[in-house]
């Protein structure tokens, strides 16, 4: 396997379907292929096929030729990876994520957070511990301040990653 199939089977998984990465993997080894010879091949149920094909033919990251069939005059479409497409959907993927994590970023850096030191689950910006008298919702323990230093760390050092491979 190649670089380029792992990642394609990687962005397979983020499509949600369980089922995409093995669709993928069949697509790889067929080269172009109807929907029918992908199922029989992958042993994915024809329907999830056709679903994953119309989620990655969305998103360019397949191509679909479309012929008449000879003798019923019906059209077949065939499905086939268009490997230049992976780049530039893994770089608007990115780009979406920076754009998140920077807005997580100001959050964290214009807010002071609350927690519990019983509940580990229970992390509050100041706004809303005001209005619980800083008392944890769940305990009714005193709720002390937290030092978010190592997220907004962590995140800034995510972003700036993400940034670099972006700029390549
Ligand atoms: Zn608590």
């Amino acid at each position: 396997m190649t670089p380029y199939d792992d990642e394609l089977i990687k962005v397979a998984g983020l499509l949600g379907e369980e089922d995409a990465t093995k669709i993928v993997t069949s697509l790889m080894k067929l080269k172009e292929a109807t929907d029918e010879v992908i199922a029989n091949d992958s042993g994915v149920r024809i329907n999830i096929v056709r679903k994953v094909l119309y989620k990655l033919y969305d998103k360019a990251l397949v191509s679909c030729t479309r012929v008449r069939d000879e003798k019923t005059g019906w059209f077949v479409f065939y499905w086939k990876l268009q490997p230049e497409q992976l780049d530039a959907f893994i770089r608007s993927r990115k780009r979406k994520s920076v754009d998140k994590l920077k807005a997580r970023l100001e959050y964290e850096k214009l807010h002071s957070f609350f927690t519990c030191n019983k509940c580990s689950n229970i992390r509050l910006p100041f706004e809303e511990a005001i209005e619980t008298v800083f008392k944890c919702p769940k305990c009714s323990e005193q709720l002390v301040e937290c030092d978010n230093s190592k997220i907004i760390d962590e995140l800034s050092k995510v972003i700036q990653k993400l940034e670099d491979e972006l700029s390549d």
